[in-house]
């Protein structure tokens, strides 16, 4: 039992109809008029109340969201939560994508399950703290004693009454064959895809309010074998479930593919096996015309991280294009070691601002980043029971108050959610279930989470 969680939290009740009555403002993700608020049901949105409407039949509790912005919860699609433990680390923090990584594993590959019980508690409690119901993490470091990775993360998940997207990444390419990362965080192809599928059968549900998902996620061209890239395309396919890896994030990456396989990154993508609606892809920014067609295409989906993107300086992914052309798109905070924040409204904030800069900004209104953040990233995983507030749909919901200094004087109160910079949400529920109350987490001790979780950092990179 994680010692920061109350040791035994009272079941949390949900009432049989719950009211969200008349919010300041409400963004649905979708064209319905939900004015009057929502009605919460058997940890699903029931009924959408119309403006100045009340709800068709009664509630028997009432809570008054006058003072609230509603939306649905936020969904994040790409992240890293062991990197929560090497934010803003000085010899990194001015580096690109290759020499970044470089001067990392090393220290990743000290992870313990220890660290990486803290980092994805830290991670996932920062993201609920924003207004994130739902997160995919890509865990791909395997070192000796942290086999049972995805075990620890799962546990994590279920105590903050979260929704996840577990993916079981891998690495099989090491610099003795020509890879990036050590020999020494690399593993076998049979072990990999035999926890691949011991982690699905554990773990995997199915169904509109599944909790956990599993997917696996190879890392990258530059430190998967084209063996491991198929393997897992063909297991995703056997056992249907998603496909996860980065993709076209930096220059480096294109040149690299071209070397070891003598292809650019979307072709050796279609030679694996992956070019198809089952995959999404971190980042995907160096595309030309023809490979954001292919992309579309196949339904292939986007997971756009823009503040890591911007960190790193990898470039601008061209999201409205790869959009058009068919592909899902949502958004990604990336690893914390690249961001250094796991803030989803905060990330909604910078897509809107990065795509605007490529495309102008009547071309991207506030509504359409947080789409993006919503109804979008439920596509990108494959979730189309979350994601929007419509009947039916699960009842995962943030209320973001406009009561701090930074709202004052703004006048459209969804607008000003990213104009003005929010950061934090007041309330955040989860299939009915409030998991954030006045800005905390009740039953997690967050005071002795940033204790432990800074001397586990401390440690980590001390060696
Ligand atoms: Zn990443």
């Amino acid at each position: 039992m994680n010692s920061l969680f109350t040791p035994e939290p009272a079941t949390p009740t949900r009432p049989h109809r719950l009211w969200l009555k008349n919010p300041l403002a409400v963004f649905t993700a979708n064209e319905l008029d939900a004015g009057g608020g929502v009605v919460v049901s058997g940890g699903v949105i029931a009924e959408v109340v119309g403006t100045g409407k009340a709800p068709a039949a009664p509630c028997d509790e009432v809570f008054d969201a006058g003072r609230h912005v509603l939306t649905p919860g936020l969904i994040n699609t790409h992240h890293h939560f062991y990197q929560t433990l090497t934010r803003a680390w000085a010899p990194v923090a001015d580096a690109e994508l290759f020499p970044w990584l470089k001067t990392l594993y090393p220290v990743w590959a000290r992870l313990t399950p220890r660290d990486l019980e803290l980092a994805t508690t830290a991670a996932l409690a920062e993201l609920l703290l924003s207004g994130c119901t739902t997160a995919a993490d890509h865990h791909y470091l395997f070192p000796r004693g942290l086999e049972d990775a995805i075990d620890i993360q799962v546990q994590v998940v279920r105590q903050l009454g979260m929704r996840a997207t577990l993916t079981r990444g891998s690495m099989s390419l090491g610099e003795d064959d020509g890879g990036l990362p050590p020999q020494s965080t690399v593993q076998d192809p049979e072990v990999i895809l035999a926890d691949s599928e011991r982690l699905v059968s554990a773990y995997h549900e199915r169904g509109d309010d599944a909790v956990i998902q599993i997917a696996l996620a190879p890392c990258s061209p530059f430190s998967v074998t084209r063996e491991v890239m198929m393997e897992s395309a063909a297991l995703a396919e056997k056992l249907d479930v998603r496909l996860h890896t980065h993709l076209a994030e930096t220059l480096d990456e294109e040149d690299f593919c071209k070397e070891m396989f003598g292809l650019r990154t979307v072709d050796y993508l279609e030679s694996v096996g992956w070019l198809t609606p089952r995959t999404w892809l971190g980042h995907g920014i160096h595309f030309d015309d023809a490979e954001i067609a292919r992309l579309g295409a196949a339904g292939t989906a986007i997971a756009h991280c823009p503040t890591s993107n911007m960190r790193l300086a990898s470039g601008t992914a061209r999201i409205l294009e790869l959009e058009a052309a068919g592909s899902p798109v949502g958004l990604g905070v990336d690893g914390s070691a690249s961001n250094d924040a796991s803030n989803m409204i905060q990330e909604a904030r910078q897509a809107l601002y990065l795509q605007r800069l490529r495309y102008g900004a009547s071309a991207v209104s506030c509504e359409r980043a947080l789409g993006w953040a919503t109804r979008g990233s439920a596509r990108v995983l494959g979730r189309e029971s979350l994601g929007e507030i419509a009947p039916g749909r699960q009842a995962d919901l943030a209320m973001f108050t406009l009561d701090e200094l930074r709202f004052s004087g703004s006048h459209d109160p969804v607008a000003a959610l990213l104009l003005c910079g929010a950061d934090r949400a007041d309330r955040v529920m989860v299939g009915g279930v409030w998991r954030v109350v006045d800005g905390q987490i009740p039953g997690l001790d967050l005071g002795g989470l940033i204790a432990d979780h800074s001397q586990a950092a401390r440690k980590l990179v001390q060696g």
